[in-house]
């Protein structure tokens, strides 16, 4: 019997690998049954060659649980080892620096793993003691038994085992027990070795016979050796892409569409990339991307693999290039990973692009489910917005489609305003903005429909892309105001008029908590509707960006901005002026008049005392001023009482806000139910 110490230079690396691989533990299985799978596919190759020229027999690798014992048996039929082997790739596991580098990424353990090659050792997470019995397909070669115990020391003899191969035999450690339990194996395989290329079975298959749960004789293979995506896309059907899908994930609804990826220069990546219906954020979390190398699962995060917007599609990625155990600063780092990432999201945009060439009906009709991930990959991947321009699409209210491009076209001669910029309408509520969106229509312009998630976020990118664009929500403004068309803006009162009207709606506006009224006259025409409410694009879109963004907070805790316009031409609003004129012109001119007066005087104090410096003026001087200023006041403020309280009397005022109110959806409790009141008093 042979003895000797595991040749590494670190005396304690069992208790690092026990201690520090932790977390990661049950990834023991996964080593064991892909080095099974490997020696067995080296067998195959030396078979295809005509350098083994025995049979193959059955190749299928076996999980043997023995409760009892407590031990798991990892079995192949592949290419064995010789005494000589298990010396050379077991026993001697060449370290550098192995000190530093475990200090390192103690809180890693798919570095440690991965950085040392240490797949085999992996198993002394789990298990007191490590039996290899192997023997290899050489004729003639002796089987060998080695026994390690965790410590550096091991033993290795000769032994006898009738069939070629290897045998991994697991002593399960009693902090380990849970793994002794065939459910847990059996999940573990599952989410490991579902589609290794070669079969694997766990134990028997059952059946129930009088009553009980019996084996039989066949064995329970766990895994599909030839998953969709390793197949030539021209052999696969519809049928085939939706049943693979099912299989990955149970509870999603169909996918959109799919992606099949083949490449192998310069680097090796198959996989099926799906386009799922998302319905909520919490379809978002459950469903991932699934990462393999060679087949073997290795994760479900893949942030750094591929692009972000595109870690939220569903599917399978294989590349070997992408080491089993990777980590997060080796994904960082790599260059092959880089490219990965720029080629899937390459593959992504030209299959979008074909889709839109190819059938551009049906993509219309996908748009919905796709523009969430498109508009994601604008936004965040700047040459993704280049690459996508040509087919993203913009849908108008009517629920028709237009690219970017015709969409230009078709509003460019009516919606241009006086400075030559495109204004580019979008409302975000059918419903809300329903007065606003016929309005604009009725001037003969387009109205977009931005009701996705990502829409208005995307509107800032659009300004920035296209040129000489803005775009404002019909809300935002009088339609007027929004395209304006000349620089002479139409009046009909003067300015006094315009002031009295404005004071006297102002008087009759409710406190609503967090928003802050602003009254404005317009020339609107005797058809637009008599007050509207409008609220500021950019005060709106400054707090929709604090809601994702940090640092914007400033803007969320900001009132809503609103603008009550009265429209001067309304027959209403103009009846409203003339009878407060009619009943109120005694007494508002005498007031007027002496405001008149007052702001001469104080005009004449200010012209006289203009070249002095406050401390240069004499008291007297200083009350002169003072007191002109108070009175002025005074008599301002009397003005507006005296307009608030003929507009308090007044039923059309607070009836004609209430409206425009009611219709922005800011007419509530209260107010809401005053409001009825006061329009069944005005019915009869
Ligand atoms: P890696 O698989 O990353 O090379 P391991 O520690 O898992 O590292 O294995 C070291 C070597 O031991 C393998 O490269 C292989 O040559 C040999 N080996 C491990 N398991 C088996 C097996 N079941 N059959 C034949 N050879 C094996």
């Amino acid at each position: 019997m042979a003895k000797g110490n595991i040749g590494i230079t670190t005396e304690n690396i069992f208790p690092v690998i026990k201690k520090f691989l932790y977390s990661d533990h049950e990834i023991f299985l996964r080593e064991l049954v892909s080095n099974a799978v490997d020696a067995t596919q080296k067998l195959k190759t030396l078979a295809s060659k005509g350098d083994f020229k025995g049979e193959l027999g059955d190749l299928t690798v076996e999980v043997k649980l023995d409760e009892t014992a407590g031990t798991i048996t990892i079995s192949d039929h592949g290419i064995g080892m010789t005494a000589e082997e298990v010396e050379k790739y077991i026993n001697q596991i060449a370290f550098s620096g192995a000190n530093d580098f475990l200090e390192k990424y103690k809180d890693d353990a798919n570095a440690i793993i991965g950085h040392f090659g240490l797949g085999f050792y992996s198993s002394f997470m789990v298990a007191k003691q490590v039996d290899i019995v192997t023997r290899s397909y050489r004729e003639d070669a002796e089987a060998v038994r080695w026994t390690c115990d965790g410590s550096p020391a091991y033993e290795m003899e000769v032994t006898e085992k009738a069939e070629r191969g290897t045998d991994i035999i697991l002593y399960i450690d009693d902090d380990a027990k849970e793994f002794a339990n065939k459910a847990k194996l059996q999940e573990l395989l599952r989410k490991y070795c579902r589609f290794l290329p070669v079969p694997v079975a766990l134990g028997k298959q059952t059946e129930w016979k009088d009553g009980k749960e019996v084996e039989t004789d066949a064995l329970n293979v766990i895994n599909t050796t030839e998953p969709l995506w390793t197949k030539a896309p021209s052999t696969l059907k519809k049928e085939d892409y939706e049943s693979f899908y099912r299989e990955l994930y149970p509870m999603a609804d169909e996918p959109l569409f799919w992606i099949h990826l083949n490449v192998d220069y310069p680097f090796n990546l198959t996989g099926v990339l799906y386009f799922p219906q998302i319905k909520n954020n919490l379809d978002i979390h459950r469903d991932r991307i699934q990462l393999y190398s060679n087949q073997v699962y290795v994760t479900d995060h893949v942030e750094n693999i591929v692009p972000e917007f595109l870690t939220l599609l569903h599917g399978v990625i294989d590349s070997p290039d992408i080491p089993l155990n990777v980590s997060r600063s080796y994904l960082q780092s790599d260059s092959n990973v880089k490219k990965i990432s720029s080629y899937i999201e390459k593959k992504v945009a030209d299959r979008l692009l074909q889709m839109f060439k190819d059938d551009r009906k049906d993509f219309e009709e996908k748009w919905e489910g796709l523009k969430l991930f498109i508009h994601y990959g604008m936004l965040s991947q700047p040459d993704f917005y280049d690459r996508v321009a040509k087919m993203a699409l913009f849908k108008d209210v009517d629920g028709k489609f237009f690219t970017y491009e015709e969409y230009r076209e078709l509003i460019k001669d009516s919606q241009t305003d006086k400075d030559g910029n495109l204004v580019y309408l979008y409302m975000t509520d059918k419903e809300q903005q329903y007065g606003f969106i016929e309005t604009a229509k009725a001037k003969g312009y387009s109205v977009l429909a931005f009701d996705g998630q990502l829409d208005t976020a995307l509107v800032g990118l659009l300004e920035q892309k296209i040129e000489k664009a803005r775009f404002a929500r019909v809300d935002g403004d009088t339609i007027e105001r929004l395209i304006p068309k000349a620089d002479e803006v139409h009046k009909n009162l003067d300015e006094a008029d315009s002031a009295n009207l404005s004071t006297l709606f102002s008087s009759q506006l409710p406190a609503i908590e967090k928003i802050n009224f602003h009254v404005d006259t317009q020339a609107l025409g005797t058809v637009a509707a008599p007050v509207l409410i409008t609220q500021s694009e950019y005060m709106r879109r400054m707090k929709e960006m604090s809601q994702y963004q940090s640092g914007m907070n400033f803007y969320g805790e900001m009132p809503d901005m609103y603008t009550l316009v009265l429209n001067t031409e309304h027959p209403l609003v103009t009846k409203v002026l003339g009878e407060m004129k009619e009943n109120l012109s005694a007494e508002l001119s005498a007031v007027e008049q002496s405001i008149k007066s007052l702001e001469a005087r104080q005009q004449a104090i200010s012209q006289m005392q203009g070249d002095k410096k406050p401390e240069d003026l004499s008291a007297e001087e200083k009350k002169e001023a003072d007191d002109c200023r108070e009175e002025l006041q005074q008599q301002r403020d009397r003005k507006r009482e005296l307009l608030g309280d003929y507009a308090g009397k007044n039923a059309i005022i607070p009836q004609l806000i209430d409206l425009a109110l009611l219709q922005h959806g800011l007419l509530k409790g209260e107010a809401l139910s005053r409001f009825c009141k006061r329009s069944v008093d005005l019915i009869g």
